[in-house]
């Protein structure tokens, strides 16, 4: 016979909630405070350090069958995992584009889960403190009341489903069911050459492939050509082929290089293609009185996807899509299903869910943590401190105009300076010199390849970093390029 199962729902050792709250509350107050210790004290750690074998090996276990004390797991977390952290939270960090989170974002991610909210839909708040950043979202893009948005995990993801909006834009919501004529329709997409690779993945992951999306040059500064532009899709349309999406970019990965956007959109409305803009990062600009009037134009798209975790500060993750027709956004994704029937009262009503509006069913509370930072910090103090990083990268760029041992590799538009350590050998010298640097955990910046010449590449995106990071990176460069030809020379 099989037992009857427990009564009481306070039969702890039945649920998984723990036997004594009061202890539990204890271990949980002690994790929070040392928390704060670690973001507080991010300054006196190194940026990053290497693994130790043993370190890693830890994660090589057997599947736990049996429970384990809670006060030993947090001990193996604060010995092997919290300090082998990528380190982004720590000033010194300017590699790729990663934002630094805030201690009121990690305390709202703790009310999220503790909240355990799925954002999939049904009638609850937590899907209304979503809408009201759509809203917020609307006002500081200057986009109308129909427009639609929604949270995702990045911009990759919010790439993706702008071009499959365009898609189904284009060719019309039979699309879904039937799948894309052959080799695509001949529908082709235009981006330039400096566009993130994931918008390359967009198309292919839409089906129509990486060949049908046309790279087009850029001027000096990275910005798209608007005259080559022009110039391939009259090309395509004379091939027989149907231009039907540009994708501009609002902060490119390598640079920083902003589009003319207005001129990106006049092209746009003159061949009628759907305009998406990438501002993965850049988009936030907008926040900045000082950097929004070069984002003009932005305001015209049709979709703009970007993070609130790069220049947002929000924690990971925190992508965004907004999406001006917000019916034709939700044609694209809304799927009817009986176990999703909507009310008109009860837990069942507020149509419509988010789950129309992208691929996901179940969606985690992404919008509390970016809720809090936006009431917290407020735009005002959110856009100074975004054009803070980019001053920042001027004062960087100043300090290696005038060191004669460096040299500048790309004109400094926003908070990413591209730079090397002069030297023959200069490519190998250069990943040397970040390796150590990163090793060293005295700063992080990474590495690009501009016109075939490997550069240090600083992205300054963490609000935590200061003059002194700056200053410490351009010692250490010095430092270990000095050294590094020294061993060159001498064979070591
Ligand atoms: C970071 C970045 C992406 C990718 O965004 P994720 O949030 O990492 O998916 C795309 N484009 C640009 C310009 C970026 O900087």
């Amino acid at each position: 016979m099989t037992q009857a199962p427990s009564d009481s729902p306070r039969d702890a050792s039945e649920t998984l909630d723990p036997d004594d709250w009061d202890a539990l509350r204890a271990q949980g107050h002690r994790m929070l405070d040392d928390m704060f210790d670690y973001i507080a004290g991010v300054r006196e750690r190194p940026v990053w350090r290497p693994i130790p074998a043993n370190v890693r090996a830890r994660f090589r276990e057997e599947l736990p069958r049996s429970g384990g004390d809670l006060d030993e797991i947090y001990r193996e977390f604060s010995d092997s995992i919290a300090p082998y952290a990528a380190g982004n939270v720590h000033p010194g960090f300017m590699g790729w584009v990663n934002g630094g989170g805030t201690a009121v974002g990690m305390l709202a991610e703790m009310l999220a889960a503790g909240l355990n909210a799925n954002l999939g839909g049904r009638d609850h708040i937590p899907i209304e403190v979503e809408r009201q950043i759509v809203l917020w979202m609307r006002q500081m893009f200057g986009f109308p009341d129909t427009a639609s948005g929604i949270f995702v995990t990045g911009t990759s993801m919010a790439n993706l489903m702008g071009v499959l909006v365009a898609r189904s834009a284009r060719l019309g919501p039979s699309v879904r069911e039937r799948g894309l004529p052959d080799r695509g329709g001949g529908l082709t997409a235009y981006t330039s050459v400096v566009t993130h690779g994931c918008v390359a993945q967009a198309m292919d992951l839409a089906g129509f492939g990486t060949d049908a999306l046309r790279r087009i040059p850029v001027d000096r500064c990275h910005r798209i050509e608007i005259d080559a532009l022009r110039a391939q899709v009259a090309a395509d349309r004379a091939a027989g082929l149907e231009p039907f999406l540009v994708i501009g970019s609002a902060g490119t990965v390598d640079i920083g290089a902003i589009d003319d956007l207005a001129a990106v959109h006049a092209v746009c409305r003159e061949e009628n293609l759907w305009l998406h803009v990438d501002g993965a990062y850049g988009a936030l600009g907008v926040l900045s009185p000082e950097i929004a009037p070069r984002l003009a134009g932005l305001e015209r798209a049709d979709s703009i996807a970007f993070d609130f975790h790069k220049w947002g500060q929000v924690p990971y993750d925190a992508g965004f899509l907004l999406v001006r027709d917000g019916e034709q956004h939700r044609r694209t994704f809304a799927a009817p299903a009986a176990y999703l029937r909507r009310e008109t009262r009860g837990l069942a009503a507020g149509s419509p869910w988010p789950c129309e509006y992208g691929p996901d069913m179940s969606r985690g509370f992404r919008a509390l943590k970016t809720w809090f930072t936006l009431k917290a910090y407020g735009t005002e103090k959110l856009g100074a401190m975004i054009a803070r990083t980019c001053a920042l990268a001027r004062y960087l760029e100043a300090k290696i105009t005038a060191e004669p041992k460096l040299e500048l590799l790309a004109p400094v538009q926003l908070n990413i300076v591209c730079f090397r350590y002069r030297a023959n050998d200069a490519d190998r010298i250069n990943a040397a010199i970040v390796a150590s640097l990163h090793e060293s955990g005295i700063a992080a910046p990474s590495t690009t390849i501009l016109d075939g010449r490997l550069a240090i590449r600083a992205a300054i995106v963490n609000h935590r970093t200061g003059t002194r990071d700056i200053d410490a990176l351009v010692a250490a460069v010095l430092e270990f390029g000095a050294r590094e030809t020294k061993a060159r020379k001498t064979g070591s």
